[in-house]
């Protein structure tokens, strides 16, 4: 995220990814299991049968009429036509007539910590925000995310809330609290006086709390890399460059600076998420071996090429430009365009035509939690086709976070993470704002009224 002057938020973007931190969340307490009904088979694991109109198993694009998919404990056992998926006795039938039942979706750009800035200007929340009453939101967003079918999320700092995701994860993961999976990256760090609040606006001697970890040179970077995944962090994200100095954005890290801390991170099995909004910016974090990019609103063709080449992956934050120009510009939906708002989905047009790995990443937080469908929109006002999107969002996020074989596709032996939509989501995308079933990890948390 970021901010402008007293007005916009920060972007932080640190991530670790460990699969078992995800896959720790089924195996939990499971209090919140307790509305989920299940029927129990002959050797104790519970299993559901799912008979919507059609499965979008994320493996050619298409959906497919007349599936149906067998749950067996935490995981999917069978997927296919109905006729040739054999149903044990006893097993709970759950019907999704009408429906599009779908991997679950994830949003690889989160900030639970953040709530719009329409309701409070980044620079309150990270100054006048107690941790405590922070929390508290992050727990409604997490609840709120879910019921809206992203069933993963990896949260890209916390904005000055410190080592606070690394709690919230633990709760969700040991069913304190119905959420997502997280990925987290903890505080994300940020070059001397290069990130908010202030210091520009700000009286010049206070020492105000930061929405970053604030380093310089090689040295702080290892001891900060090293505090965060001491921490708990999954991902490690960097701010490649913001606004400083006098020319608005420009790269705020040296590449010898990013290739320290990517070094430093990858030792560990951690990987990189770099914030860079400037050519140059993603070019240094690029040839430094970061693994995502966040925004890139003012890359060229060129740089998105050499992306490609170096495998970086890129998640567009397409929804965070338009809820910027509603909060700050004077943008109403249904506008035309407000020329940032171009910039990005040029960018994002020259990353789709550079063959870049595109992934869902929306900075929600920025605007409301639970509508991360929004972004899935952009991608397909962007030039996706609907399935193009809803691959980004499943199978090709799967693979960005590394987790290629468990999530992201419905298919025997992958985790259970399965919602439902009415109609054809890959007709109209539209139709992701409407999520009536969620299942995470086998336990189901929404189900359609009647079912
Ligand atoms: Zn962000």
């Amino acid at each position: 995220m970021r901010h402008d002057g007293i007005r916009r938020a920060g972007r932080i973007t640190v991530f670790v990814l460990a699969s078992a931190a995800l896959l720790g969340a089924a195996a939990g307490r499971q209090r919140i299991a307790a509305g989920a009904r299940t029927a129990p088979a002959r050797n104790g694991a519970p299993v559901t049968l799912l008979r919507p109109a059609r499965v979008f198993d994320a493996e050619d694009g298409r959906a497919h009429e007349g599936w149906v998919v067998l749950v067996k404990g935490e995981r999917i056992a069978a997927v296919g036509p109905a006729l040739q998926v054999a149903v044990p006795a006893g097993a709970e039938r759950i019907d999704l007539a009408g429906m599009t039942l779908l991997p679950g979706l994830m949003d690889l750009h989160s900030h639970i910590f953040l709530h719009p800035y329409n309701e409070t200007l980044w620079n309150d929340q990270v100054l006048k925000e107690p941790l405590a009453y922070r929390t508290i939101e992050a727990v409604l967003h997490c609840r709120d995310t879910l019921m809206a079918g992203f069933t993963l999320l990896r949260d890209l700092g916390t904005e000055g809330a410190g080592y606070g995701d690394v709690s919230v994860q633990r709760a969700v993961r040991e069913g304190l609290i119905p959420g997502p999976r997280l990925l987290v990256a903890t505080r994300a760090i940020v070059a001397t006086a290069c990130y908010g609040p202030g210091p520009a606006g700000f009286a010049p001697d206070l020492e105000l709390p930061k929405g970053g970890q604030e380093v310089s040179g090689t040295t702080e970077i290892i001891k900060a890399v090293r505090e965060q995944i001491g921490h708990g962090a999954d991902w490690v994200k960097v701010y490649a460059d913001y606004r400083h100095g006098v020319g608005g954005n420009v790269p705020t890290f040296s590449e010898e600076e990013l290739r320290t801390l990517v070094a430093e991170a990858h030792s560990a099995g951690r990987p990189v998420s770099a914030h860079a909004t400037t050519a140059e910016g993603m070019r240094r974090a690029t040839v430094a071996g970061v693994d995502t990019i966040e925004h890139g609103y003012g890359g060229t063709e060129d740089v998105f090429l050499l992306m490609a080449q170096h495998g970086v992956a890129y998640l567009p934050t397409l929804t965070a430009e338009e809820a910027y120009a509603e909060y700050f510009d004077g943008y109403k939906p249904g506008d035309p365009p407000t020329p940032a708002m171009k910039q990005a989905l040029q960018a994002f047009k020259f990353a789709v035509a550079a063959g870049v790995t595109i992934g869902l990443g929306s900075d929600v937080g920025v605007y409301a939690h639970g509508t991360n469908y929004r972004e899935l929109e952009w991608m397909v006002r962007g030039g996706m086709t609907p399935s193009q999107a809803l691959l980004a969002a499943t199978a090709v996020n799967a693979k960005i976070i590394r987790m290629p074989d468990e999530l992201g596709r419905i298919r025997p032996d992958f985790l259970a993470d399965l919602v439902a939509v009415p109609g054809d989501p890959t007709v109209d995308i539209r139709a992701v704002r409407d999520v009536r079933f969620v299942m995470k990890g086998g336990v189901v948390h929404k189900r359609p009224s009647g079912s």
